[in-house]
């Protein structure tokens, strides 16, 4: 029977066409047709031979997920419904930004079992874990409804679930769409974000890719509050290992921190994140809360969160605020839930 074809790297699919007596290249003339082309018709693959088109059908099949609905916002980000077996979705957003960036949020799990407070996923159990293709399927889905001059251009691993929970598949689907036969992204392209998963994170450094970390709180009393992977990994062990990954791939750590009123929003509060981040090459995210339904937090006024980005500026902090993109069709941050029916789809494109 056929096999996914996205859930190959490109040595892995070498092999698999090997084990059926094809040479190995052909792995290559796949990638740059379907990733690089995108022509998903065996028969229009002019330098492929007649009898391997014929019987690549039997081999491998294309099937991506099935997209349920797209939500589209008034600023142009895109949300994406997936149904990825038994009934259940996943969610895919895409941000457009300044320079022509077209940025892929993608999920990575059904659920998340990090039971971050302020998280609409987070509320959900985890379901199930995505297998590579069904991560590879999120993002060739989506590049498929872009046009030729609006490639998507970024890949940040923060919609649904918490990614290192899931370190195999996503490692290997930033593998895939890295490579240059296909999609060609770089790796300093992919973002993987976790919730502070600290035995997981040389894994991102030897993979070569970014790493951003939900952090939320500066200090150990208050993450532990909204954030209870912290108890497992105190903020100690998870600011030595964003050190260890800064210093290995010379890369600056991206620090988000959502913003709760009344929480984690005080001077003394940016004071302190100022001290916890001293030796660690980063720069922080400060993102508002975007309000959801029995989150139980509230967003800071703009004068707090005004307050509090200034005093990090005026200490030469590197912070930026992050600009809130689809909130009204709950794209933003933390609103991401498989639980579509509780929001109705009011357009579809
Ligand atoms: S913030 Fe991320 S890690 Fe935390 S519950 Fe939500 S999806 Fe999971």
């Amino acid at each position: 029977m056929a096999v996914s074809f996205f859930q190959f790297k490109l040595e892995e699919l070498g092999q698999y066409l090997e084990s059926y007596g094809e040479k190995k290249f052909r792995a290559q003339q796949l990638f740059r047709w379907i990733y690089g082309l995108k022509q998903f018709d065996y028969e229009e693959m002019t330098n492929v031979s007649k009898s391997f088109r014929q019987l690549l059908p039997q081999l491998l099949n294309l099937e991506l997920p099935h997209i349920v609905n797209v939500r589209s916002s008034q600023d142009g980000t895109r949300k994406y419904l997936f149904e990825v077996g038994e009934g259940e979705t996943v969610e895919a957003v895409l941000i457009p930004g300044n320079n022509r960036r077209q940025t892929l949020c993608l999920s990575s799990e059904v659920g998340c079992n990090m039971a971050c407070k302020f998280c609409f996923t987070g509320k959900q159990k985890l379901k199930r874990r995505l297998s590579t293709q069904q991560i590879v399927g999120q993002f060739v889905r989506v590049m498929l409804d872009q046009p030729e001059d609006e490639p998507i251009t970024n890949i940040v691993y923060m919609g649904m679930g918490e990614p290192l929970d899931n370190t195999d598949a996503v490692l290997s689907a930033s593998e895939i769409l890295h490579n240059s036969w296909g999609v060609n992204l770089s790796r300093k392209k992919i973002t993987v974000s976790t919730s502070g998963l600290v035995p997981q994170i040389p894994l991102v450094t030897q993979a070569g890719l970014r790493l951003a970390v939900s952090l939320n709180a500066p200090n150990d009393e208050l993450r532990t509050q909204i954030m209870p992977i912290n108890k497992k990994y105190p903020l100690a062990e998870l600011i030595a290992s964003c050190k260890e990954h800064s210093r290995k791939s010379k890369d600056k750590v991206t620090m988000e921190y959502v913003l709760l009123k009344d929480f984690n929003d005080s001077i003394d509060h940016a004071k302190q994140l100022m001290y916890l981040l001293r030796d660690v090459p980063s720069k922080i995210n400060i993102i508002p809360f975007n309000e959801h339904p029995d989150s139980g937090f509230g967003r800071p006024s703009e004068e707090k969160i005004q307050a509090f980005q200034n005093f990090l500026i005026s200490k030469n902090v590197h912070v930026l605020r992050r600009r809130t993109m689809g909130r009204d069709i709950y794209a933003a941050c933390g609103q991401l839930t498989s639980a579509y029916k509780n929001h109705p789809i009011s357009m579809t494109i």
